[in-house]
């Protein structure tokens, strides 16, 4: 029995008609880009989340360029965020002409350590992106209480963390604006790219809206220098539909880490930690294993498929080598990226596929 890494293929069949009768109907209508299903969704995005507003754009990666854009940062500017995200985190700071500082992970946790916030602060330094990695919501009270003291602008980047909740409040609801990513693995997936950002300020979702429209505020009115990125109106159905599952789904993924946990706890294993202050959306399960690379290969011969969230740190990749870094390298992020692995996770698991992952694990464990 192979074990994907994630099973999209269920939750498709699971929704096949609703789906092809969006994508239906908006074939129908011939309205394709923008139009009312993706105002429709930002308005029900926006809502679930708990902001006030949402601008649909192309991608996840785009939403932090655009935000980074909108709030004014350019080059000379400095912006802070973890040395153990995804790289498209850095890239959108230098999309911008901004330096990107690379903070190391917190010990006991698996995102930025808040206490080297303040260490890395000049002032060049224009914003933080706090990224809610795997799920996890990073601790937002000591980001919000750092920003607020010395001026600073708060981007989270909420890519992998669609629904997770900081003392009881979604994740979006806390910087300045929030960016996620509708890529087709994400807790919210599209059927190809997509993205959105969240906001409560008007005058910001204006100027993303213009940002991601050809800098269009009116027709043949361009006021600024403007990208095409806007969330396709075909991708928009879609997310209409699967949003009304996601908390669902999420309670699954919940569910499912749960039991990973207890069946792979006293084996020697570092397991994800859920902080009190958190309500985890597990997008990713990672545990962590002094021999990882075998343990990876040992589970590919059963069939069973794993990832490494990340295997190098940011800084790591060639663009980053002369970034600056806290402490410097980021050893902490560095050493743990040689042993991470994240196990099969969607919400489409089922109890045996868990148990499989986890007896093989354990067996190697032992082995
Ligand atoms: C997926 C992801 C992105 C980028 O989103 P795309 O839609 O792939 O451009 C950015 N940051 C994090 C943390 C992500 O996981």
């Amino acid at each position: 029995m192979n074990i994907p890494f994630v099973d999209l293929g269920t939750q498709h069949r699971e929704l096949e008609e609703e789906l092809l009768g969006a994508v239906a109907s908006v074939v129908e209508s011939c309205q394709f880009i923008l139009g009312d299903e993706l105002s429709s969704f930002e308005d029900e995005f926006a809502r679930y989340c708990g902001t006030a507003y949402c601008v649909g754009v192309a991608n996840g990666t785009d939403a932090l360029h655009l935000s980074l854009r909108a709030l004014g940062i350019g080059p000379g500017d400095e912006v802070i965020t973890a040395a153990n995200t995804f790289v498209a985190t850095a890239f959108a700071v230098a999309h911008v002409g901004a330096q990107a500082v690379l903070l190391d992970v917190e010990p006991d946790g698996c995102n930025i350590d808040t206490s080297l916030i303040e260490r890395a602060i000049t002032e060049r330094t224009k914003a933080i992106i706090p990224v809610h990695l795997y799920g996890h919501p990073a601790e937002m009270d000591d980001i919000m209480a750092i920003a607020r003291a010395h001026g600073l602008k708060v981007i989270e980047d909420a890519c992998q963390a669609h629904g997770a909740r900081y003392r009881g409040q979604r994740v979006g609801t806390f910087g300045d604006v929030a960016c996620f990513s509708f890529y087709p693995g994400k807790n919210l997936g599209a059927l190809g790219d997509g993205g959105a950002i969240v906001t409560d300020d008007s005058e910001l979702a204006e100027r993303l809206r213009i940002l991601r429209h050809c800098g269009q505020s009116a027709k043949n009115v361009h006021p600024m220098i403007g990208y095409n990125s806007r969330l396709d109106t075909l991708q928009a159905a879609v997310l209409r539909i699967k949003l009304r599952h996601l908390d669902r789904w999420n309670e699954r993924r919940r569910a499912a880490a749960k039991l990973y946990s207890e069946l792979l706890a006293g084996a020697g294993l570092t397991l994800p930690v859920e902080q009190p202050s958190s309500e985890h959306v597990y997008h990713l399960y990672v545990i962590e294993h002094e021999q990882r690379d075998a343990l990876l290969a040992q589970l590919a011969t059963k069939g069973i498929s794993c990832g490494i969230h990340y295997p190098l740190t940011v800084n790591e990749h060639e663009p980053f080598k002369d970034a600056k870094t806290f402490p410097d390298g980021a050893p902490t992020a560095r050493a743990r990226s040689r042993r991470i692995l994240s196990l099969p996770m969607s919400p489409h698991i089922s109890d045996e596929q868990i148990r499989t992952v986890a007896r093989t694990v354990m067996q190697f464990g032992r082995g």
